[in-house]
């Protein structure tokens, strides 16, 4: 597993073209594969335009305590991208006013910026109808200073949500990093204690799972009684839904594809498993990603490449969501890892 960041490493990765220059080139210059604007057009859906927005997702800093094998955000505990009060002011005076009923933080590990808890009070007050926050577990068991995390999650009636990308410790510790999978485990006993995942708590609390290498993820519904069942049976653990989520060719997971010779197979077989039923719910029709440093991006994986909003919006502090609405979605290679079976988001399968 790596230890560090491609950033820390100085991987040539890292500069967003770079990627861009790959997944454009390649296989799919060549003609052996299709473009994914060719494949949405045969459908009528390019360009690919938004729908109703019903999710703001705040990226609120790469800075993560940890260093998974297969991050799209390539965060890590040298990641030094934090979101200030500043943007955080700025966010909330968008969280106040905008039509989405859904607040998604993420990161990184969110709860490590340091204005986390002041900005989950001041978002919480606006009184979003789901407001969550993906907490990667470990992060609650990382330093005492976070021990209290469920109860403070719970105070703000968070709905978390958390990878768990396998319930055996082998499977989860190599994508993870070692140990990922004991902390883990007490994490969610940890939340299970205050009510989160309970079978009749309102305290939302569900899982995501991707796979550990280079392949799709199995049917959603199967994965998720699989997990109930280990992780009941194992150690008394409750949680409400598992998300099965598609790996997308980016960041450590494209250095991965490509270190490990999987880069065209698996290309292939996201391209082979194209779902057009899947294109209409991808995640940027209804959702708009800001990053910490304010950009406005049609998706975290369009964030991570430095695809920033074709808007003349494009940063927070001059939001508009009718302007942001009428827009053209950007769109690549590494979307086919949104259409692929069953679809895939951030909140799972989308067909
Ligand atoms: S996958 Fe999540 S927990 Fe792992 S390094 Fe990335 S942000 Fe952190
Ligand atoms: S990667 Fe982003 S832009 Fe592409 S289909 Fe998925 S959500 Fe949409």
């Amino acid at each position: 597993m790596a230890t560090k960041s491609l950033k820390a490493r100085h991987n040539a990765l890292v500069t967003d073209n770079k990627q861009l220059e790959i997944l454009e080139g390649g296989i799919f210059e060549n003609g052996e594969l299709p473009y994914f604007k060719d494949k949405i057009a045969q459908i009528g859906q390019f360009p690919l335009r938004p729908k109703k927005l019903e999710i703001l997702q705040i990226n609120v800093g790469y800075m993560c305590n940890q260093v998974c094998e297969h991050c799209h955000v390539d965060a890590g505990p040298d990641r030094k991208e934090i979101m200030t009060r500043e943007t955080m002011e700025q966010c909330l005076e968008v969280i106040r006013n905008t039509a989405a009923h859904t607040l998604d933080l993420t990161g990184g590990a969110p709860e490590m910026n340091p204005n986390f808890r002041w900005f989950v009070e001041e978002a919480a007050k606006a009184g979003v109808q789901d407001f969550i926050v993906r907490s990667n577990l470990t992060i609650i068991r990382a330093n005492k200073k976070y021990y209290d995390l469920p109860e403070f999650f719970k105070k703000y009636n968070i709905h978390v949500i958390s990878s768990m990308p396998h319930y055996t410790r082998g499977k989860t510790d190599k994508q993870r990093g070692e140990g990922v999978f004991d902390k883990s485990i007490k994490a969610l006993q940890e939340l299970n204690a205050v009510g989160y995942g309970m079978p009749d708590s309102s305290l939302r609390l569900d899982l995501v799972y991707n796979p550990s290498g280079a392949f799709l993820p199995g049917d959603q519904s199967a994965l998720e009684r699989d997990f109930k069942k280990a992780l009941k049976e194992d150690f008394e653990i409750n949680f409400h839904n598992l998300f099965s989520i598609t790996n997308l060719p980016i960041a450590r997971f494209l250095d991965y594809l490509i270190a490990s010779g999987n880069y065209e197979d698996y290309m292939y077989s996201l391209v082979e498993s194209y779902n057009p039923s899947a294109v209409e719910n991808v995640m940027c029709t209804n959702t708009i990603s800001v990053s910490w440093d304010g950009w406005l991006y049609d998706c975290d994986f369009n964030q991570m490449l430095g695809l920033k909003v074709a808007s003349k919006i494009k940063h927070i502090k001059d939001y508009n969501e009718d302007i942001l609405t009428d827009r053209n979605i950007i769109v690549s290679q590494h979307c086919f890892g949104c259409t692929a079976g069953a679809g895939s988001s951030c909140q799972g399968s989308v067909t």
